[in-house]
């Protein structure tokens, strides 16, 4: 049965191309007895909007549209792509955009922080520790704000990553495994960076729906496997809350890995800095120290340890972050 999507406003350049890993897989894979690498390009999705997040915003701003918002809400950390995505979003449709972003705005701003001042964003800084203990309140206020001024306005949770935002990569699923089948495979595992879960969610719940026998895993980049067990399968209940032939959230297979977040959320050790150059040097592809790249070593370390045995075809998610690259410039010092 087609799946039954709800309105969206197409703004990502799709499909995104699905390329091999040939130099990547002889090194890494093979001498393992690992399956062929490929990556699934949604950096591509646009320019500065590029990466996941304009998938699931494609269906939350159609949800603006219909709901009347003139207004776009969220949160993120000061490099959030995440945030920079829905700035660009914002101006692109016309509607106004405050962003609730942890962490001190130090001097000049770089990389996604500076996207979001270029996009005409509003930008309110708090610390990590009202971030946190107050986010609820904070979204709350800002949405009074808006309405105080005439204004109508929908809140965008943490990475777009709820029942209404992981529609995209439902679709993204959807989009992949054709892919897949016209290059004359089904892919034994989709492997993503898991940050809020969305991402994961949406994958997992796509090849579910779709009968594909595919195996989903997401490289945690914070938090911990069992959080993100919990986070993807409530994910899925809001999507399913409602809706006729709805999917039980305890049936799905949801595969975390947490053993590669090293120090912490955005804090990376250099071997993670070591395969982004890797993988820019032998493939001409750019990762991000706090997501893909992070995933993408995780990913090495497990073809080393012959994880992915008896898997032929296994497709990494680029999930974009190139703008989150350049404030880690001083990490590579090793390249000079
Ligand atoms: C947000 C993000 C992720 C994680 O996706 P979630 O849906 O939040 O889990 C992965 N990679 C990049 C580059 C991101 O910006």
């Amino acid at each position: 049965m087609p799946i039954d999507y709800p309105s969206r406003i197409p703004l990502a350049r799709l499909p995104t191309p699905l390329q091999p890993l040939d130099r990547l897989t002889e090194k890494y894979s093979t001498p393992h007895g690992g399956p062929r690498l490929w990556v699934k390009r949604d950096d591509l999705t646009e320019s500065g909007m590029s990466g996941n997040k304009l998938r699931k915003l494609e269906f939350i701003a159609g949800a603006a549209r219909e709901g009347g918002c003139d207004t776009l809400i969220t949160c993120g950390g000061i490099q959030s792509n995440h945030c920079r995505t829905t700035a660009l979003v914002g101006a692109r449709l016309g509607m106004r955009v405050q962003l609730i972003l942890r962490g001190e705005h130090s001097g000049t701003s770089d990389g996604n922080l500076l996207v979001d001042q270029l996009a005409g964003a509003s930008c309110a800084f708090y610390s990590p520790r009202e971030y946190f203990s107050r986010q609820a309140e904070l979204f709350d206020y800002w949405r009074d704000f808006y309405q105080q001024r005439g204004h109508r306005a929908l809140c965008i949770p943490t990475g777009a990553s709820d029942g209404l935002g992981i529609w995209g990569y439902i679709s993204g699923a959807e989009e992949l495994l054709g892919d897949c089948r016209e290059a004359g495979f089904e892919p034994g595992q989709i492997v993503c960076a898991t940050g809020s879960g969305g991402t994961q969610a949406g994958l997992t719940l796509g090849c579910y729906l779709l009968g594909a026998s595919t195996r989903v895993t997401g490289f945690a980049v914070c938090d911990s496997a069992e959080y993100f067990q919990e986070k993807v399968r409530q994910d899925v209940a809001e999507w399913a809350d409602g809706r006729e032939g709805g999917v039980d959230p305890a049936a799905l297979d949801v595969n975390v890995n947490a053993d590669y977040i090293g120090p912490g959320y955005a804090i990376a050790e250099e071997p993670v800095y070591r395969t982004i150059a890797e993988v820019a040097n032998l493939e001409g592809i750019l990762l991000d120290p706090v997501y893909t790249g992070k995933a993408f070593h995780g990913l090495l370390q497990e073809l080393h340890r012959g994880s992915y045995q008896g898997c032929e075809n296994l497709v990494f998610v680029h999930t974009g972050g190139h703008f989150g690259l350049f404030p880690h410039r001083e990490h590579f010092g090793f390249l000079q």
